[in-house]
């Protein structure tokens, strides 16, 4: 896969934007993963589909990475070509519409719109992610959620660019992402989001920028923002809210290796300082059984896991 990729994209490989055996830890907000055999951050929505294009013709498999901020990367990293879009980094306002590419982080996003006036990405500045791994996720906090700022998003079809070499866009509006809690059909189609616009209301950046920091505060105050973590790890379930459960199970710092259930929020797992992601697995697959064998009720994995565990 390395040789054939540098021979077909050598210009790519030269100016750094295309790399082999790229250690992926400093890529997740957990601090942990092992190497990706091949490491794409496209220049330009060209490249990424011509790139795309070439690997699904050689049945070279890819993984589209945002800020990692709700994955577990297996020790062993990835048999596949990572694609990363933070490169592409531009945001602009158009009356009361933002528009931005996919790999821009939600923070960047709703400081701009806070500087601009515009308010309704509140409830996103504290969400670690990217554009795309919070529209893939319907990403939400303290009463808001992505599904209700998206006003449309450009997808490029994998298997369009696989024919073309090209880059054929698909425009989605919001109601045909078929948001649901922390799910949307982008997780079931496979497109790759490359931009987004959110429709936004016009307020005083002062106030916005006061609501904002009131959140942070709330966030502080409840989450382990001062460890490495992918944020909870659990859905929550029907009725019920993972932390409590994990809690009232006296689970709460329970430990394997570097790995612990936070003692802040118990639907934490914080890497302590030299977490693997099988420590990571262990302490999962305890906090699982434990909650299971107490309530019945069966704690589903919210982070998605990558490469072999
Ligand atoms: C401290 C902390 C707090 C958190 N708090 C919250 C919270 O309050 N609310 C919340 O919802 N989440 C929270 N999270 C989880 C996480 O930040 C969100 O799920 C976020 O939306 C993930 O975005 P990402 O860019 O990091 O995606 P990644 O973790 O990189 O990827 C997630 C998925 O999205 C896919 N993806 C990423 N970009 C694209 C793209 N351009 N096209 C297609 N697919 C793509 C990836 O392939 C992957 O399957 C928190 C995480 C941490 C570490």
């Amino acid at each position: 896969m390395k040789e054939r990729l540098k021979q077909a994209f050598p210009y790519l490989a030269e100016r750094g934007a295309l790399r082999f055996d790229e250690v992926l830890a400093p890529y997740s907000s957990f601090k942990i993963g092992g190497a990706a055999d091949a490491f794409l951050m496209p220049p330009t929505i060209m490249d990424l589909a011509q790139v795309l294009s070439f690997a699904l013709g050689n049945g070279i498999p890819y993984f589209i990475l945002g800020k990692g901020s709700n994955l577990l990367i297996s020790d062993q990293g990835i048999r596949a070509l990572v694609i990363n879009m933070s490169e592409m980094n531009k945001i602009t306002r158009d009356e009361n519409f933002v528009s931005t590419f996919s790999g821009v982080s939600l923070r960047r996003v709703a400081e701009f719109a806070q500087k601009e006036g515009l308010a309704g990405l509140e409830f996103a500045h504290g969400i670690p992610g990217s554009v795309g791994g919070a529209v893939f996720m319907n990403a939400g906090a303290y009463g808001g959620e992505i599904k209700d700022v998206l006003y449309c998003s450009k997808y490029l079809i994998p298997e369009v660019a696989a024919l073309q070499g090209n880059y054929p866009v698909k425009h989605l509006k919001a109601a045909e992402h078929e948001f649901g809690y922390r799910s949307s059909s982008i997780q079931r189609k496979g497109y790759i989001l490359t931009s987004s616009v959110f429709r936004l209301q016009e307020a005083d950046p002062e106030e916005i920028k006061a609501r904002m920091q009131e959140l942070d505060i709330q966030r502080k105050d409840k989450q382990p923002m001062e460890l490495s973590s992918a944020g909870s790890v659990f859905k929550r379930p029907p009725g019920h809210f993972a932390g409590k459960l994990i809690e009232d199970c006296c689970l709460k710092g329970y430990r394997v290796g570097d790995a612990a259930v936070s003692d802040k929020h118990c639907g934490f797992i914080v890497n302590l300082g030299k977490a693997t992601a099988q420590d990571v697995m262990q302490v999962i697959r305890h906090v699982q059984n434990t909650v299971f064998e107490r309530y019945s009720i069966k704690l589903e994995l919210e982070i998605r896991l990558i490469g072999e565990m």
